[in-house]
């Protein structure tokens, strides 16, 4: 069996999961548990929270994406919530390997304590900004003399650890999808490793993890690409050997640029929110980077397991169509869910309008679910979003419409007396109609606009306001069979009664 796959998702617990992030994780887990296992080789998906930017950190972030990641469908073999044989997986539990790590690197003459203030280095910026330069720690402290900085330390001076970065040569990064890019590694900064405060920065705390982690790609977004040539001179200088690099296509938004809350949502918990589905969200975001064979659409979960391959990971930029995600999830909802599923997922949104009572959103044997499914099944082909669930299901719900525009009674070229008198018909016969039998209700209803000298769009449209309050709905008989007779009498009733007053006053007859 050839070499194990062991890949990671290192969120910082910053904020909510950019979409762009979620399928950095997509892709990661599918190399560990879709090509490795196709290709025999063992796979292990770590999650690793970077909290060691203490500043900003954001309180909840964490369990947030752990949360949003699990509705996402994705598992992981190692991490905070669940350990494994490399833990701790939070990084601010770690700080007595990095501080080691980095002493190490100070011993062997091959990363420094720098002694500048931070007063110092803001007027470095400024004098480099002034003069046109491009900003950059200028290695004052690079080559101080050892007494001196035993002294410092002795004294007890603040000090920060930097990179002693090779001032000549190149680095060669290998990107599995995009090939060799070549630094120059004079361009490369003496990077700060461990932090005044003890902590790692990001380049230390990552390496010295991905190495005991045992990590052997490391998969992520375009955007990291400048670190890695910091990175490989790391694993360099600790003489370790460095993973495979493979960093993913950035995700632009529509009009160019990157994706970001100006162009709307961008985080998976916006679009679980709004009622997207993560089926739906997951082959999309899958296709924004990578396609099987430049057509097939349409991928389960289990169809990704079985398609995906890096080597089909297309490095350039894609751009993140919203038109294109809402088509996905309507298509999930229409052919996908069945019927019990759409209702389950339909269920938080519905109870959150004060539709169902919200004991049914965890139980499926509540009857508040019969009372939604029948509904649900008539409108799956005209949801898009789960969150339209309360305005297009509702008046199959309530027990009262509410209040809507008697003037919506009134089709074009008709009269309220008109309509009246027509509503006034349906209600004699309603009673007696078998609205259970579709087709024989439309036959009687079509009978009825005859006798009434009307088209049959003269007459449904009325009936089909009365019932639902709106102009638009679902084939009528099959809306008045879900609705049921006892309200579709009394929503005629009150119809009839709205256009009586209307009739009434000869301003708006
Ligand atoms: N903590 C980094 C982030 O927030 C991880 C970058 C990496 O994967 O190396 O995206």
């Amino acid at each position: 069996m050839s070499s194990p796959v062991r890949v990671r998702f290192a969120p910082s617990p910053t904020g909510l999961l950019h979409v762009g992030g979620a399928r950095t994780a997509l892709f990661n887990w599918l190399l560990a548990h879709g090509q490795a296992s196709r290709e025999e080789r063992e796979g292990a998906f770590v999650l690793r929270i970077e909290d060691t930017d203490r500043n900003r950190l954001v309180e909840g972030a964490e369990a947030g994406i752990l949360d949003v990641l699990g509705w996402f469908g994705l598992t992981w073999d190692e991490g905070p919530d669940v350990g494994g044989p490399y833990g701790p997986y939070r990084q601010s539990e770690r700080t007595a390997l990095y501080r080691e790590a980095a002493e190490r690197l100070v011993a062997e003459g091959k990363a420094y304590h720098c002694f500048c203030s931070p007063e110092r280095l803001q007027r470095l910026r400024e004098e480099q900004s002034a003069r046109k330069e491009p900003p950059g720690y200028d290695r004052h402290c690079r080559d101080l003399p050892a007494e001196t900085v035993a002294a410092n330390l002795a004294q007890g001076l603040p000090s920060v650890i930097r990179f002693k970065m090779p001032r000549t040569g190149e680095t060669i990064v290998r990107d599995l999808l995009r090939g060799p890019i070549t630094y120059q590694n004079v361009t490369l900064e003496d990077l700060v490793l461990l932090k005044s405060d003890g902590y790692p920065t990001y380049h230390l705390a990552n390496v010295v993890d991905d190495r005991a982690m045992r990590i052997s790609h490391i998969l992520r977004g375009e955007e990291w690409i400048p670190t890695a040539p910091v990175h490989l001179q790391l694993y360099a200088a600790f003489g370790w050997e460095p993973p495979a690099y493979a960093h993913m296509p950035l995700i632009l938004a529509p009009g160019g640029g990157k994706l970001s809350k100006r162009h709307g949502s961008t985080s998976m918990e916006e679009f679980r929110a709004q009622g997207y589905l993560p089926e739906a969200l997951m082959n999309y975001l899958a296709l924004l980077g990578w396609s099987y064979d430049g057509t097939t659409e349409i991928f389960s979960k289990q169809d990704l397991l079985d398609k995906f391959t890096l080597e089909r990971v297309n490095p350039s930029p894609g751009t993140f169509d919203y038109a294109k995600l809402t088509w996905f999830n309507a298509y999930y909802i229409n052919h996908i869910l069945t019927p019990e599923d759409l209702t389950a997922r339909l269920m938080p949104f519905l109870a959150e309008a004060g539709l169902v009572d919200p004991a049914a959103v965890a139980d499926a044997g509540h009857p508040d679910r019969a009372r939604v499914r029948p509904a649900a099944t008539l409108l799956k082909d005209r949801l898009e979003t789960l969150a339209q669930g309360p305005d297009m299901l509702g008046y199959f719900l309530t027990e009262d419409l509410p209040p809507y525009d008697a003037a919506l009674l009134v089709p074009k070229k008709m009269t309220a007396a008109e309509v009246l008198t027509a509503l006034e018909a349906v209600a004699r016969m309603l009673p007696e109609a078998d609205l259970n039998d579709e087709a024989a209700s439309e036959a009687r209803f079509r009978a009825l606009a005859d006798e009434l000298g009307l088209k049959a769009g003269q007459l449904f449209m009325p009936i089909r306001v009365a019932v639902t309050g709106r102009t638009q709905s679902p084939g009528l008989f099959e809306t008045m069979r879900v609705i049921g007779a006892r309200r579709c009498v009394e929503r005629v009733d009150r119809a009839i009664a709205a256009l009586r007053a209307v009739a009434a006053d000869p301003a708006t007859a």
